[in-house]
């Protein structure tokens, strides 16, 4: 059979499917198969009914508690209530939880403190202040949110300098920048060209935080594959494919590259405020640019919320990583007491345990959320197995630097 002919017949075969043709052949005869018999072919089975145990037998270790007190530096106990567009609009809050429900999984997994990042600005901030910082210094602090939905007046600019001073003087902690910037925010606020991260109307509240060491936790934009087409070569499909309105593939958005290019050139400007770019810089897909980034802004800091999933699959390079930058790093979840859509970040016993495992074990491929499918993407995580000296730094010592907690 010269090459060409046993293609064609392999694809005539292929079409008439092959365990067909074996089984008839054997039978017809009268003689039993010459090989095995053909193992029963497995029914097609849809991507999200996937649900593989692993065969490994490898070391498990449950961490009930963190070795050291933990300072969970992003956390949203409160959240704006109304937005416009991906704009938090308003002042009014809601609240997402209670102190008495919350103090308990803190205590019983060795949390000292929780900061409600999204505490809104005005009423709402006050609101947040009231009911988790004031009764309880020691273990909660809320920072403020700008007041998007003011932009366009014409003094923005002062205005929101001087409702961060309003802020601090109610007691507000810092200064948190969602991913409105850059993403949702634009010129007429809901409509018009998006505003650029390094847009000079927000010069002046920078500088009104480095002037209250107010650090700003400063969200840009987002993991790369949602900037990328939603298809089988998607890292990210399924969590994609499930929140369709995450991607910014496409339409008038930015590349991933140019939003962080515009925070950049902002943390160039502003070297006195202090920056904690979360979700590791947003970059944690790519370790080599987040620590370029790190030597050249020497007031920027990052933290591991909802992205030891990308850390934790490459253990080797993130464990240089932490130890190159152990007074950079700080501990965040980004926490939200409710729900079933995010599970890699359901406020949980089990969600903190997870992260303390990848911190402190070197156990090897586990799942990075507690959820039947892992959420953001199909893979498993290695623990890192971080000396204590650095553990103590991420877990707490650090945060106390940059929120000021201890000079
Ligand atoms: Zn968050």
């Amino acid at each position: 059979m010269s090459r060409v002919n046993r293609r064609q017949w392999l694809s005539r075969v292929g079409a008439a499917g092959v365990a067909t043709v074996a089984v008839t052949g054997a039978s017809a005869q009268g003689q039993e198969p010459s090989k095995p018999a053909q193992a029963v072919k497995p029914e097609r089975l849809a991507l999200e009914d996937f649900q593989p145990k692993s065969m490994l037998h490898v070391p498990e270790t449950n961490v009930t508690r963190s070795r050291f007190p933990v300072i969970d530096v992003h956390t949203h106990l409160t959240m704006g209530a109304r937005h416009k567009n991906g704009v938090t609009v308003e002042e009014e809050i809601r609240l997402l939880t209670s102190p008495d429900d919350v103090l308990p999984v803190m205590d019983q997994k060795n949390i000292r403190m929780m900061v409600d990042l999204t505490g809104n600005c005005g009423k709402g901030l006050e609101e947040a202040l009231q009911r988790f910082q004031r009764p309880h210094p020691d273990r909660f602090m809320v920072f403020t949110e700008p007041g998007w939905d003011h932009f366009s007046r014409p003094d923005y600019a002062r205005w929101q300098a001087d409702e961060i001073a309003r802020a601090h003087q109610a007691g507000a902690k810092g200064l948190k920048v969602v991913k409105t910037l850059g993403l949702y925010l634009r010129e007429q606020v809901t409509s018009g060209p998006l505003v650029k991260i390094d847009d000079p109307h927000f010069d002046l509240m920078w500088e009104a935080c480095a002037a209250f060491k107010m650090p700003v936790a400063i969200h840009i934009s987002d993991p790369e594959a949602f900037f990328l087409p939603i298809d089988r070569f998607n890292e990210r499909f399924e969590e994609l494919n499930n929140h369709p309105d995450w991607s910014f593939y496409d339409r008038d958005f930015p590349s991933n590259r140019e939003l962080l290019e515009a925070r950049n050139r902002m943390f160039a400007r502003h070297p006195g405020t202090s920056f904690i770019a979360l979700h590791v810089g947003n970059n944690a897909e790519n370790l080599a640019s987040v620590s370029e980034c790190l030597d050249r802004f020497p007031n920027m800091y990052v933290e591991l919320a909802a992205r030891i999933g990308e850390l934790g699959r490459q253990p080797r390079t993130a464990r240089k990583f932490f130890e190159k930058y152990q007074d950079r790093i700080m501990f965040g979840t980004d926490a939200v007491p409710n729900g079933t859509q995010t599970p890699q970040q359901i406020l949980s016993a089990k969600l903190y345990e997870i992260y303390y495992r990848f911190l402190e074990t070197e156990d090897e491929y586990f799942d990075y959320a507690p959820a039947p499918k892992p959420p953001q993407g199909r893979w498993q995580i290695y623990g890192l197995g971080l000396p204590e000296s650095i553990l103590r730094k991420v877990y707490y010592e650090n945060a106390e630097r940059v929120l000021g907690i201890v000079d």
